[in-house]
């Protein structure tokens, strides 16, 4: 039915869609209890139900006997007109988010801070902290934005939650339960490294906390096909990585390096009647009994995704058993345009580990080899990018290659942090100068070098950065609107300063960094 026989049928376009959804999920708790939190995701439902840490953070707070957990996601026609897009109600009730006492966001990463503004003031909840007061709603916020830098979030949360949140989130709600007030609140979480309180904030918070093994491995409960992983089932087989790639927050100096699920207990999570699980990690392919976990589940009938291949891994019994778990593209990290590169960065990856991948993308029968690849790098030149034309012209001769491109982020939490953005233009024009030489021999795809800048300034900003977010989301949320707003703080995408850096500077840890960040806001 159209959108306008919908809407003369008295039934709202969003309203279908949400039914659909809910019909289809497996796996759903329902409960009730006393405290209802409010779990919101500031992305659509779709990514929402993606992400193993929102699915985690459900089943934990669904395990309290207390609390349950209700979901908001950011609607898909939030760009529509207020008056037809979809309201921000419980997906799970159909509450409004401002009956909640309690609002437990997660951020992924940096562009979904907008997502978050809106999210709130569609609700009719101040974005702002500081126009917030006692009778609305605690917004607690965590997720994989706070291993970097979760300081631009300070303007519009009361609380953060730095890192792992298994163990502290628990904790919040139940003294958020009992504090006679919001202060008593802030109070009583102070002593609390890992917790970012705005209102209270000093210098020494903000250490990433580390859940106790005992509580891994994250897994999703609800399986929905409405989902970019359809019907999968998540299963953490790792987690955090023992290698050291000197862009990455996940590398081994987080964490302690990798902490390893074996095999058996993986397995002894999947659903019987799961045709589908996703194996999640930042290195699972790491895993010391990946081939043989890949290889059961696929005996099992059953078809397996892997959350990250690393190139060096990608041997035959290896390759072989995905093949036969029904992987059709392998994909895996190219990282930088040249060996030069690679090796600043400190990968592993050779190119005779990317030679060895496409010749068993075709001798598997697979469809294709899909390299992800940074560009920006510091230091690059544009003989880095006629480097990677060059071999990826030679592997498109082995098999049908595909490139994902994304401009560098410099991260916070990384000896690569504090690197400036190599400019609009220059990562532009090293786009067309790859597109030019591989036309007609890759599918090259890369993600915009506008808002890679965008990005870029909110992972090395401050609180002045996420104010001027939020004037930026306010004045419609535009690329102009950003560049106007970040220029007021001496912001400018034309790459300045990028031209003189040639190597990474040391590691200034988050810890270090977050003076100097209170004190530019
Ligand atoms: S990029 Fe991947 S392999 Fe490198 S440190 Fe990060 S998680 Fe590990």
């Amino acid at each position: 039915m159209c959108h306008l026989l919908r809407q003369l049928a008295g039934q709202p376009p969003w309203q279908k869609r949400r039914q659909d959804r809910r019909n289809s999920e497996v796996g759903r708790i329902e409960k009730d209890a006393p405290i209802r939190v409010a779990l919101a995701y500031p992305s659509p439902y779709h990514v929402a139900m993606s992400s193993l840490g929102f699915q985690t953070i459900y089943r934990l707070i669904q395990a309290l006997p207390d609390f349950c957990a209700e979901r908001f996601f950011l609607p898909d026609d939030i760009d529509e007109d207020v008056s037809t897009s979809e309201p921000i109600i419980s997906f799970d009730s159909e509450r409004r988010l401002s009956e909640y006492p309690i609002v437990a966001l997660s951020v992924a990463y940096e562009l979904e801070l907008a997502g978050l503004i809106r999210l709130l003031e569609r609700a009719k909840i101040p974005a702002l902290r500081t126009d917030r007061n006692d009778h609305h709603p605690l917004i607690v916020a965590g997720g994989p934005l706070t291993f970097s830098n979760p300081i631009p979030l300070l303007p519009f949360v009361d609380l953060v939650v730095v890192g792992e949140a298994e163990e502290l989130l628990p904790l919040v709600l139940e003294r958020a339960a009992t504090a006679p007030s919001r202060r008593a609140l802030f109070e009583t979480l102070a002593e609390q490294e890992s917790l970012l309180i705005p209102a209270l904030m000093r210098p020494g918070n903000g250490t990433v906390a580390k859940a106790c093994d005992s509580t891994l491995p994250a897994y999703s409960v609800i399986r929905t096909p409405h989902t970019e992983l359809s019907d999968m089932f998540l299963i953490e087989a790792e987690r955090g990585c023992s290698r050291g790639c000197q862009y990455c927050v996940m590398r081994r100096s987080t964490n302690g390096g990798m902490r390893i699920i074996d095999k058996q207990r993986i397995l002894s999570f999947v659903p019987e009647d799961a045709k589908k699980v996703g194996l999640v990690g930042a290195a699972v392919s790491d895993h010391p009994e990946i081939v043989d976990i890949v290889s059961t589940l696929a005996e099992q009938g059953r078809r397996v995704g892997l959350s990250s291949l690393r190139p060096d891994k990608l041997k035959e019994p290896f390759v072989k058993a995905l093949a036969m778990a029904g992987y059709k593209t392998l994909t895996t990290a190219l990282d930088g345009p040249s060996s030069r590169m690679r090796a600043l960065i400190e990968r592993r990856s050779q190119e005779h580990h990317y030679v060895q991948a496409a010749e068993l993308v075709r001798q598997t029968g697979m469809d294709r080899l899909k390299l992800y690849l940074m560009i920006g790098l510091p230091g690059e030149t544009d003989e880095d990018i006629d480097e990677c034309v060059h071999f990826v012209r030679e592997l498109s001769e082995i098999a049908p290659v595909a490139l994902g491109i994304s401009p560098f982020c410099s991260k916070r939490n990384t000896p690569l942090d504090g690197m400036p953005y190599a400019g609009i233009a220059r990562v532009q024009a090293r786009l067309e100068r790859l597109k030019r030489g591989l036309s007609g021999r890759a599918d090259v795809r890369a993600t915009s070098a506008k808002w890679a800048w965008v990005e870029q300034v909110l992972a090395q900003g401050g609180e002045a950065e996420g104010i001027a977010l939020h004037q930026a989301v306010s004045n419609g949320g535009t690329f102009s609107a950003y560049k106007r707003a970040f220029k007021l703080l001496g912001h400018s995408p034309d790459g300045k300063g990028y031209e003189s850096v040639r190597a990474p500077e040391p590691v200034l840890r988050f810890s270090q960094r977050l003076t100097t960040l209170r004190g530019s806001s």
